[in-house]
């Protein structure tokens, strides 16, 4: 049986070259995606693995995991990501030393990590979560929504908006996931012509283990891969 950290090390190494390959497909280099690891699914031992095999960029999708984490793996020199919708009376103890948000999926929420990261911190990092596939179980803005929003974004004057995230329709056909990659793209094109200054939206945080590929040859900049990092280790 091969380790724990040989089969960390082989996993990312082949994430790692899909990334490349994908980037180049897409007129890019590798280092024009980043990848995030998603450690929801692992303890912190194995997540200690993996940035020992090299990951120094982690995800976590529930608040209860990123703060147990972050204590515990607080040694490391780790840049915390948090993707998953985040409930406001937990803003207060994840915006501190979070390096971006992803799920900014609300305005009620962006005006509550605005408070709470004013005066405690730089500027925080934050994407505006779209709901591009408009299903219900989705958090996320509706897309024809956000270009009436983005001078009401603009005030909020602890955060420095960088781009969009999105989610790809559940169970849909590699064709159909493209065209919501692509749409993501298209909006954030179209929203880039008319933006107040201080919005950036170079980041398109877009593509899973099952499609982070096809989010990378329509522009994605960040990747939020899991299971992909994960096969063949026990996680129980
Ligand atoms: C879990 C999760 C991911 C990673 O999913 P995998 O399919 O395991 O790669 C990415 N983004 C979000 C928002 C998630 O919750």
């Amino acid at each position: 049986m091969i380790d724990l950290q040989q089969q960390l090390a082989s996993n990312l190494g082949t994430v790692q070259q899909r990334i490349k390959a994908a980037a180049l497909r897409s007129g890019r280099q590798a280092q024009d995606v980043d990848l995030i690891a998603v450690c929801k699914y692992v303890s912190s031992d194995i997540t200690a693995a993996l940035v020992s095999a090299g990951c120094q960029q982690l995800g976590e999708s529930r608040p209860q995991q990123l703060w147990d984490k972050r204590k515990t793996l607080a040694h490391l020199s780790i840049r915390w990501h948090m993707i998953g919708h985040l409930q406001r009376n937990k803003v207060q103890r994840t915006v501190s030393s979070l390096t971006m948000l992803h799920s900014g999926d609300s305005m009620r929420l962006l005006r509550a990590v605005n408070e709470a990261t004013s005066g405690h911190r730089e500027r925080l990092p934050v994407l505006i979560q779209v709901n591009i596939s408009g299903e219900a179980s989705k958090h996320g803005f509706p897309p024809q929504e956000i270009a009436s929003l983005l001078a009401e974004i603009s005030l909020l004057e602890s955060l420095s908006v960088r781009g969009l995230m999105t989610m790809a329709t559940l169970g849909a056909s590699p064709d159909e996931t493209r065209r919501d990659f692509e749409r993501l793209r298209t909006l954030r094109d179209q929203l880039k012509t008319n933006c107040p200054d201080t919005i950036q939206l170079d980041e398109l945080s877009m593509g899973m283990s099952g499609d982070f590929e096809l989010a990378i040859e329509e522009g994605a900049t960040l990747v939020r891969v899991g299971s992909a990092l994960f096969e063949g280790i026990s996680t129980d």
